[in-house]
C-alpha cells in the first residue's frame, strides 16, 4: 500500500524539452496522494542569468510541450513555475494552466535599471512597457516613473533623479525600482485574477 505523506509539497514536473518525458512524469506524479501542488520545471526558458541548455521562450511551443502534462495531474492542486518571467510570459504561461509564479523578475530588471509597466489592456493582450534608466532620454524627464503607480518610488521621485542613482550605481537606485517593479507585479496579478473570474 503506498505510504501517504501528509508535509505540503510541490511535486517537480521536469521533462525538458521533451513532451514525452513531461507525460511520462505526470502520470507518474499526477495521482500522488501527497502531492498539494506541482512544480512545472521551465527554468531554462526564463530570463534567469546562467542557466545551462537555456532555449528560447515561444508560447506556442511552451504550450504544447506542457498542455497535455498539466491536465494529467489533479486539477485542483496549483501549479507553480520558477524563473525570471516577463509579463506576456506569464499571461502566456496563466493560458497554459500555470497558477503561481515567483518575483525573480521585478529583481532581475530592477538590478539592470530598469522598470516596467503592464498596459491597460493587459489582460486580454499581455502587453507591457520598459522604462531602461540607463537610457540618457530619461536623464532631463520631471515625470514620475508610472504617472497611475501609487508606490513610493512613483509617488516620491521623478525620472531625472532615478536616472541620476541609476548612472552612479546608488544601491538606492535599484531598491527603488525594484519597489516599482514588485507593485506592478502585484498589479498585473490582480488584473488576471479579475479577468479570470469575469
Ligand atoms: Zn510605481
Amino acid at each position: 500500500m503506498e505510504k501517504v505523506y501528509f508535509e505540503p509539497g510541490f511535486l517537480p514536473l521536469a521533462g525538458g524539452i521533451s513532451k514525452e518525458s513531461r507525460i511520462a512524469f505526470a502520470k507518474y506524479f499526477g495521482p500522488k496522494l501527497y502531492a498539494n501542488g506541482f512544480l512545472i520545471d521551465l527554468l531554462h526558458f526564463s530570463h534567469g542569468e546562467n542557466i545551462q541548455n537555456k532555449s528560447e521562450f515561444e508560447a506556442d511551443i511552451i504550450k504544447d510541450l506542457i498542455l497535455d502534462a498539466t491536465l494529467l495531474i489533479q486539477q485542483e492542486a496549483p501549479r507553480l513555475v520558477e524563473g525570471a518571467f516577463d509579463p506576456y510570459q506569464i499571461f502566456c504561461l496563466v493560458q497554459s494552466g500555470c497558477d503561481l509564479f515567483d518575483s525573480s523578475y521585478t529583481v532581475l530588471c530592477g538590478e539592470k535599471g530598469i522598470a516596467f509597466n503592464v498596459s491597460k489592456d493587459y489582460a486580454k493582450t499581455g502587453a507591457f512597457s520598459i522604462v531602461d534608466f540607463t537610457e540618457e532620454k530619461n536623464k532631463t524627464d520631471m515625470g514620475p516613473l508610472c504617472s497611475h503607480c501609487s508606490c513610493y518610488t512613483c509617488k516620491t521621485f521623478k525620472r531625472a533623479y532615478l536616472h541620476h542613482l541609476i548612472a552612479c550605481k546608488e544601491m538606492l537606485g535599484f531598491t527603488l525600482l525594484i519597489i516599482h517593479n514588485m507593485t506592478e507585479f502585484d498589479r498585473m496579478f490582480e488584473m488576471i485574477r479579475t479577468h479570470l473570474a469575469q
